[in-house]
C-alpha cells in the first residue's frame, strides 16, 4: 500500500549534541520545502528540559516522538560515548519500528535520516523499504575518518602509535586527536568499526560542511567512487534563533543585558557545549587566567567533573552550588569586567551580540559553525571525542583559532590561558584570525543564500524525498 503524504522521520542520538544539527536541518527542508518531519527519538534517560523546549519550539509540519526508555544498567556509567549512543539505538530498533510501522499507516516515510552512531537502524530501513540516509554533524574529516576506518583498521601502520594519520584530503593529525576510542582501541572502537563497515549500506550522507572549510577534504568526498553514497553539503547549519534555549531565562536575559552594556567586540565567551565538564583545578587555572588576562568575558560554569570530560552530556546540569568551586573572591573581584553564568546561555544568540570578540570553545562543531557564521574568532580548548581532530582543523587548516596548551599535568594553566585570550582579543595574531573568520562568515552566507551550494543541495535532497514513493507491504 502506497498513501499519504510524504514524511521523512529522523532518527538523533539521546543528548543535544547530535539532536540540534538534525534539527536546523529539519527546519530548513520545512520552512523552504514544506516537507513534513517526524522526530523519533531514542532516550536512555527521561528527556532534558533543554530537549523538550527546543522541540515544542518547532513548526506545526515538524513532530517528535520520544521513544521509550531503553535501560543500560548493564553499561558501566562512565562507558564511552560511543557506546552509551550505539546500544541506546540498537535498543531502541523495535520501539522504533513499532513507530514508523505507525507513521507509514497514514504517510509515505520516504526515507529515514540516522545519526552516525545508528546504522544498525538501516536494516529496518530496507525491510519497511525505507531510503536510508545518514546526518553527519560533525566535519568532513571525521566523515573522511569514518569511511576510511574499515581500511585503516587492516593497515599496519595506521595501529604505529608514534606516526600521525593521513586521512585522504586532510591535515596529518596525531593518533591522540582522533579521540580516546583509537587509542585505547576497545569496545567504543570495535562501535565505530562496526559503523564504519555499514556506512556504504546507505543512500547517502548529509554532511554539516561547506567547502571553503575543507576544501581539499571535501573535493576528495565527492569524488565518483564506486559503491560510495554521495554527500550532500548542507551546511553549515546552525540555529537560526534561540527559541528552544528558555532553560534558565532569567540567567540568559541578564547574560544579553549585561552584554548590552559592553563595548563592541570586547567580550570573550567560554562555553564547553552542552557536555563540556573541566576538574576542580582545572576551573580554578581557567577563573585565575580569565582574571589574569583583564578581558571582559562571560563563562558558561558547569559543576566540575573529575573523572569524564564529558560530564553533562546526557545529563542536565543544574548548576547548583557552583559558585562554590570558583576562586575564593574570584567573582567579586571580576565584577562588572566579567559575568559567571550557571550551567547553559542561549549560545547562537550570545555569538550574534555584537559585544562578544572572541570564544573558548571545547570545538565542538555546532559551537566552530555558530562562529564562522558571526566571525568570531576562537580559541581552541578541545575535551573529548572528535573535537581533538576539530582544533587542528580551526588552527592549521582554517586558520581562525589559537589552540590551548595543555601541561604535562593534564591542566591548561592560567599563564597559558591568559596569553590564549589576549592573544585572540587585542594582538596582531587576533587581528589575523578576525579577518579570516570574517571570510569564512561571506562564504558561508554565500554557500546558505537561495542559490548557494547548501541550499542546491538541501533543495536536491527536499525534491527527491518529497516525490519518492515506496511499497510499504
Ligand atoms: N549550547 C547552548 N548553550 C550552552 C551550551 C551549548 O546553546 O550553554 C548549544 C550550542 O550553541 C551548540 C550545541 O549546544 O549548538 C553544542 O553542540 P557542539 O557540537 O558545539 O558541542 P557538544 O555539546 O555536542 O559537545
Amino acid at each position: 500500500m502506497e498513501s499519504g503524504e510524504a514524511v521523512v522521520a529522523m532518527v538523533p542520538s539521546p543528548g543535544m549534541g547530535h539532536l540540534i544539527p538534525m534539527i536546523q536541518f529539519a527546519e530548513r527542508l520545512c520552512r523552504h520545502h514544506n516537507l513534513r518531519i517526524t522526530f523519533l527519538i531514542p532516550t536512555n534517560a527521561p528527556p532534558s528540559h533543554a530537549q523538550t523546549t527546543i522541540l515544542n519550539s518547532l513548526p506545526p509540519l515538524i513532530s517528535h516522538v520520544f521513544l521509550p526508555t531503553v535501560t543500560l544498567t548493564d553499561i558501566p556509567p562512565n562507558a564511552k560515548m560511543e557506546i552509551i549512543i550505539s546500544v541506546s539505538v540498537l535498543r531502541s530498533l523495535p520501539y522504533l519500528r513499532h513507530a514508523l510501522l505507525s507513521l507509514s499507516a497514514t504517510h509515505r516515510v520516504t526515507a529515514l535520516l540516522l545519526d552516525f552512531f545508528g546504522t544498525d537502524a538501516f536494516d529496518l530501513a530496507r525491510e519497511l523499504n525505507i531510503s536510508p540516509y545518514v546526518l553527519f554533524p560533525s566535519t568532513a574529516m571525521v566523515l573522511s575518518l569514518a569511511l576510511n576506518v574499515p581500511r585503516l583498521d587492516q593497515d599496519a601502520h595506521f595501529w604505529d602509535f608514534s606516526k600521525p594519520v593521513h586521512l585522504p584530503g586532510c591535515l596529518p593529525v596525531h593518533r591522540k586527536d582522533l579521540g580516546l576510542a583509537f587509542e585505547d582501541r576497545d569496545d567504543a572502537y570495535k562501535w565505530v568499526l562496526h559503523h564504519g563497515k555499514r556506512y556504504m549500506l546507505a543512500e547517502g550522507f548529509v554532511e554539516n560542511s561547506f567547502r571553503d572549510l575543507e576544501p581539499d577534504t571535501i573535493d576528495l568526498l565527492r569524488k565518483d567512487e564506486p559503491g560510495r553514497p554521495p554527500v550532500y553539503l548542507v551546511g553549515p547549519l546552525v540555529k537560526e534563533d534561540d527559541a528552544g534555549s528558555e532553560v534558565n531565562m532569567v540567567e540568559q536575559c541578564l547574560c544579553l543585558k549585561w552584554l548590552d552594556a559592553q563595548p563592541h567586540g570586547s567580550v570573550i565567551l567560554v562555553c564547553f557545549g552542552s557536555g563540556g565538564t573541566l576538574s576542580k583545578d582545572q576551573m580554578e587555572e581557567l577563573a585565575l587566567g580569565l582574571e589574569m588576562s583583564e578581558q571582559r568575558f562571560v563563562w558558561v560554569v558547569k559543576s566540575p567533573n573529575e573523572e569524564v570530560a564529558n560530564g553533562s552530556y546526557f545529563t542536565e546540569d543544574t548548576g547548583v552550588h557552583l559558585f562554590y568551586f570558583l576562586p575564593q573572591g574570584f567573582v567579586e573581584r571580576t565584577k562588572g569586567r566579567g559575568l559567571v553564568v550557571p550551567s547553559w546561555i542561549p549560545q547562537a544568540q550570545v555569538l550574534s551580540h555584537p559585544s562578544i570578540g572572541g570564544f573558548v570553545t571545547h570545538c565542538g562543531w555546532n559551537s566552530v559553525l555558530e562562529s564562522v557564521v558571526n566571525g568570531v574568532p576562537l580559541v581552541a580548548w578541545p575535551l573529548y571525542a572528535e573535537q581533538n581532530m576539530n582544533a587542528v582543523l580551526v588552527s592549521e587548516g582554517m586558520k581562525v583559532a589559537v589552540r590551548v596548551v595543555i601541561g604535562e599535568n593534564g591542566l591548561a594553566e592560567r599563564g597559558e590561558i591568559a596569553r590564549v585570550v589576549k592573544m585572540v582579543m587585542e594582538g596582531e595574531e587576533g587581528k589575523k584570525l578576525l579577518h579570516r573568520m570574517k571570510q569564512l562568515k561571506e562564504a558561508a552566507a554565500t554557500a546558505l543564500r537561495d542559490g548557494g551550494s547548501s541550499s542546491t543541495q538541501i533543495s536536491e535532497l527536499a525534491l527527491k524525498w518529497k516525490a519518492q514513493t515506496k511499497v510499504y507491504y
